[in-house]
Formats: C-alpha cells, sequence, structure tokens
C-alpha cells in the first residue's frame, strides 16, 4: 500500500502493480498455489489472499485515477495555445514585371478606348508574313529568325498576324491593341526566344501620321511620366509606309545624354507607321475611303526602360531576389 500510495507518475505505479500484483508476484504465486496446500487451510488462505489482492487493486485504480488527472492538467498546461495570438503571415506574391507592365500598357490604351484582341502563337505563314505584306522571297523574312513548325505553320514572330485577323473579322473603325507572346531564335542581353509584345491598329476616316505621333506621345507620357516628349525618326516595315522609329525622351538624363541613351537624350520604345494599302487589299479594305497606323512595342523592353533592368533575361530565370523587387 505504501508502494502505491507513493507512487508520484504512472510509471512507478505500473512498476508496484506488476510487483506485487504481476505474474510473479508472491500473492499471484500463492493464489496459484492453493490447490496444493493441505485442504483445510485453502479456504481460508483463499479468502485472505482475495482480499488482499482486491485492496490493492481498489487502491491502484484510485492512485491511477489521481495521476492521471494530474497528468491531465499538467499536458493541458504544457501545450496550451493562445488564440488571441495574432497569425504568423503567409508570403503574398504579386504579379511578374512582364505581366504587370503589360496591364499597364493595356489600361492606357484602353482609357483611349482601345479594345484588346488576342491570337493564336502558332500561326501560319500567311497571317505571320505573307498577308502582311512580306511575299515569299522578301528580305525581311530573314530578319526574322523564325521556328518553323512545318513550312507552312511557325511560331508567331511577332504580334502583327493579329492585325490582320482583326481586320478579316471586322469592318472599321478599328482601334486595337494586341498583347502576346512572340517567338524568335535569339538569346543574348536584350533578346530572349520568347518575348512579349503589344501591337496596335487603328483604322478609320481620316487617320494621319499625326494621329500616330499624338498617340504615341499620349502613351509615352502616360507611361514614363508627363515631360516626356517622343520623336519619330524612318524606317521600313514591309507593312507600314511611311515607316517610323519612335523614340522617347530619355527619362534617366531629361535629354542631357547618359550612358542609358548611348548619349543621344532619346530611347527607341517602339515601331509603327502607316498601314500599307496592300495589306487593306488582303482583308478588303477599300484604301480609297480608309487609312491606319499601327504600332508594335516590345513589353520587356518598355519595362526595362521604365524600370533600369539592363538584361532582359533576367525576367525568365525565376530568382525571387529579382523578380520581389518589383
Ligand atoms: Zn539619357
Amino acid at each position: 500500500m505504501q508502494a502505491v500510495e507513493g507512487a508520484t507518475d504512472l510509471a512507478a505505479l505500473e512498476e508496484a502493480r506488476v510487483r506485487f500484483l504481476g505474474r510473479k508476484a508472491h500473492l499471484t504465486v500463492l493464489l496459484r498455489s492453493i490447490p496444493e496446500l493441505p485442504a483445510q487451510e485453502r479456504p481460508a488462505v483463499g479468502r485472505f489472499g482475495n482480499v488482499v489482492k482486491k485492496e490493492l487493486e481498489g487502491a491502484i485504480a484510485a492512485r491511477r485515477d489521481v495521476l492521471e488527472r494530474e497528468e491531465l492538467v499538467h499536458a493541458l498546461e504544457r501545450d496550451r495555445i493562445d488564440v488571441t495570438l495574432p497569425g504568423r503571415a503567409l508570403p503574398l506574391g504579386h504579379l511578374h514585371l512582364i505581366t504587370s507592365t503589360q496591364r499597364e500598357i493595356e489600361d492606357i490604351f484602353m482609357g483611349m478606348g482601345y479594345e484588346v484582341a488576342e491570337g493564336p502563337e502558332v500561326e501560319t505563314d500567311y497571317y505571320n508574313f505573307e498577308a502582311l505584306n512580306h511575299p515569299p522571297d522578301h528580305p525581311a523574312r530573314s530578319l526574322h529568325d523564325t521556328f518553323f513548325v512545318n513550312d507552312l505553320v511557325l511560331l508567331r514572330t511577332h504580334t502583327s498576324p493579329v492585325q490582320v485577323r482583326t481586320m478579316e473579322k471586322q469592318q472599321p473603325p478599328v482601334y486595337v491593341i494586341v498583347p502576346g507572346k512572340a517567338y524568335r531564335r535569339d538569346n543574348d542581353a536584350t533578346h530572349t526566344p520568347m518575348f512579349h509584345q503589344v501591337e496596335g491598329l487603328v483604322v478609320d476616316h481620316g487617320i494621319t501620321l499625326a494621329d500616330l505621333k499624338g498617340t504615341l506621345e499620349t502613351f509615352a507620357k502616360a507611361m514614363f511620366g508627363e515631360e516626356r516628349s517622343v520623336r519619330l525618326r524612318p524606317h521600313f516595315f514591309p507593312f507600314t509606309e511611311p515607316s517610323v522609329e519612335v523614340d522617347v525622351s530619355c527619362m534617366i538624363c531629361e535629354g542631357a545624354g547618359c550612358r542609358l541613351c548611348k548619349r543621344s537624350g532619346w530611347l527607341e520604345i517602339l515601331g509603327a507607321g502607316m498601314v500599307d494599302p496592300n495589306v487593306f487589299d488582303f482583308v478588303d479594305y477599300d484604301p480609297e475611303e480608309y487609312t491606319g497606323f499601327a504600332f508594335g512595342m516590345g513589353i520587356e523592353r518598355i519595362a526595362m526602360l521604365k524600370h533600369g533592368v539592363t538584361d532582359l533575361r533576367l525576367f525568365y530565370e525565376n530568382d525571387l531576389r529579382f523578380i520581389t523587387q518589383f
């Protein structure tokens, strides 16, 4: 009884139980040996042995109750959870810089009444080249470093095929921008095999080069700041005539000349021009009635200029130390 009452935890109590009531305990051995006793001693020994056994069992059960309750109280104390503590915050992601730049561009043009159009990335030669005034032997085709699927199917090298697809589907007026991926066999600090463009197309009565310049100036100011201006330089694209390259005044040096703008004070941001009447022929628009302009810009380039990123490949290496800065 002392061993039972003195047990301070469940393990000590179990030890006492095995010692006094286990298979090898004196009492157990004694009770088992009753049949071997002289007949007249058996009832007294049996009765007394069972009384002792019952008393011990009762004491052990009572002590176990007490110890288990103590254990529970202790466990509740030890594992206590303060539900009023603030939770652990999960790290919150955000849009990739290319996606957020694309949406920013879309927002600017939607604000001017443009619709957003999309088209397939796996394109036919017809839409990627031919209908954009690149006949089969046109030298401009070789500039594109095209990924061909077969002779007639390719990964689009620009988003311009969607111009043609849009014009096939609707009559003027057309005011669309086409954001999306394009592909070329190119890989260095300013080229990746997959890149993003935003194409713009306007066709309406009386559209002139002045409308193009005003539109792009509005865009440049919205994107790079009110104090920006744009200039047009003559260029060549097969599907626009005349064609221009568009520069924005350098946002780092304010036009004075710096490393970013190579001392010129200007940064090239996109190519553009008046839609060549030959392209209208492909989609049955009357070039006597309508004129239009088109422009195309690389989203990566816009993002690089705006945020001072110097290597385009950083956008696609998925290094969170880079990505989370924006
Ligand atoms: Zn500069």
